[in-house]
């Protein structure tokens, strides 16, 4: 699995809540690229659940929230 794999599958999971391949698990394990994208992403869901707006305008506020957290 590369990492344009691993980012649709995430996608995938976060919008249909559909478990994690084995595959995109071991992916996971070994990329902190990926592990940082499924975080971030996962961040944007939940914030756009919470505050119930569309994942693309919290997408600002996810970053904030992100960096802030990475700093800490
Ligand atoms: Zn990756």
């Amino acid at each position: 699995m590369n990492c344009d794999h691993a980012h649709q599958e995430i996608k995938q999971i976060l919008e249909q809540d559909v478990k994690p391949s084995q595959q995109l698990q071991e992916h996971i394990e070994t990329c902190s690229q990926c592990r940082s994208h499924w975080q971030m992403q996962a961040l944007e869901q939940w914030i756009s659940r919470f505050i119930d707006a569309p994942v693309q305008s919290v997408s600002p506020l996810a970053e904030t929230l992100w960096v802030d957290f990475r700093a800490s």
